[in-house]
């Protein structure tokens, strides 16, 4: 059997169509695969490889981390360089009272821990979140995913959850004394890149701080340049009470986080001790990877030049099959009839060798967001790539 029937066999699916690629290798914004045919990554991996594949940095440090030491002992116990110099880091880059970082393994374990930590602190239970918001696949965030079809067979989820529909003014009334917090994603990623209304999200963080409701914004996605700040909370004005970060935090190595004020975290001590424990949790080799991909995020001119690219992308994608394009920095939806005349248009980007895909909660969207590292001439050439490929896809 060859690896593509093993695939098949005997690695768990949950698509009964995997696009069931085979790479041989991937660097900077480009996978080749097999057959010896070069893609470009239009999509990063899903928002994980920001800086590209294979930066060199980031495989220096994963190097010289696997030779002083892997795992050494469950998270939290021994002081590891590379979690503590990671977690500093990020503590500088954000606002004051975001000053503690408990690591995780995934989205998800982030959005997991928040939930628990928001319960802690206000010692309340509901919980605010919104429609085509996903936040990852356990029970705790399964609860909190916008979207019925994805919930509906695995009953009984957490109670106290409610879903608003995203830019809905009717939520703020909704938060009360009885909420211990609202997690949304600070720009909805799987409804197809949906921006919050500037004043809308503001009135959320003024009403959580009224009420004392914790705000928890999911950056696992829109984090890390993609919208053009380094956190794209950045752009509204706004902080939260806990951010979640992953993807693009382990630098290609799985890692998560959920950061707060070191006084609520503090919580997590007592009442009971050890309030929330993970055996690989700030693995050492994903720290020291993902610092250094942070660290060339920063060192380059990646994130002030997001704003550019998206001007080419609004400019350039314009096709009359294309309903609409929404983009939030180098992060774009290209809107389509219907579910059918999206997937024939990946499949000529496919042929043509752009790894595309389409959104979880729009199906019709296809999805744009290459590494940022993308060059303004590769993404001229990128954009008129899709062009060619809508074309050859015969759509209307
Ligand atoms: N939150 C958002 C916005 C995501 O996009 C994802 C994953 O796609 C998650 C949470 C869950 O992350 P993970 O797949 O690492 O559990």
């Amino acid at each position: 059997m060859n690896n593509r029937e093993l695939f098949l066999q005997h690695v768990a699916q949950t698509s009964d169509a995997p696009m069931a690629l085979e790479m041989v290798s991937a660097e900077g914004i480009y996978q080749k695969d097999i057959n010896g045919k070069t893609y470009v990554d239009l999509i990063s991996g899903f928002s994980v490889c920001n800086i590209g594949h294979s930066n060199a940095k980031v495989i220096a440090a994963i190097d010289k981390q696997i030779r002083e030491y892997m795992h050494l002992i469950v998270y939290g116990e021994f002081i590891e360089a590379p979690q503590v110099r990671y977690a500093k880091m990020l503590c500088d880059l954000l606002p004051p009272h975001l000053n503690s970082v408990f690591f995780t393994n995934s989205g998800a374990e982030a959005v997991e821990g928040a939930m628990k930590l928001a319960k802690r602190v206000t010692g309340r239970s509901k919980m605010i979140c919104f429609e085509n918001s996903y936040h990852g696949s356990t029970q705790g965030a399964l609860s909190l995913i916008g979207d019925e079809y994805f919930r509906q067979s695995f009953r009984p989820l957490l109670p106290g959850i409610y879903h608003y529909p995203y830019n809905d003014p009717a939520v703020i009334k909704a938060i009360d004394e009885d909420t211990a917090c609202v997690i949304m994603e600070t720009v909805q990623a799987e409804a197809g890149i949906i921006r919050p209304d500037g004043d809308w999200i503001k009135a959320i963080r003024d009403k959580c701080t009224v009420t004392g409701s914790l705000l928890v914004l999911d950056e696992i996605q829109a984090g890390f340049g993609r919208t053009g700040h380094l956190f794209a909370f950045e752009g509204y004005g706004i902080e939260p009470d806990i951010l979640l970060l992953a993807k693009a935090l382990g630098g290609g190595m799985p890692l998560g986080a959920f950061i707060a004020d070191r006084e609520h975290m503090r919580q997590l001590t007592f009442n009971p001790v050890l309030g929330h424990i993970s055996t690989f949790a700030g693995h050492p080799v994903s720290c020291a990877a993902g610092m250094a991909a942070m660290e060339v995020l920063l060192d380059g001119n990646y994130i002030a030049e997001v704003h550019q690219k998206e001007l080419i992308l609004k400019r350039r994608l314009q096709h009359p099959a294309i309903k609409k394009i929404r983009t939030a920095g180098l992060w774009a939806c290209l809107e389509f009839k219907d579910f059918d005349t999206n997937k024939k248009v990946i499949a000529a980007c496919i042929k043509a060798g752009l790894i595309a895909d389409w959104f979880l909660f729009n199906p019709s969207g296809l999805r744009i967001g290459p590494p940022l590292i993308i060059t303004v001439e590769q993404l001229e050439d990128v954009c008129d790539k899709i062009l060619k490929a809508i074309d050859d896809a015969g759509v209307k």
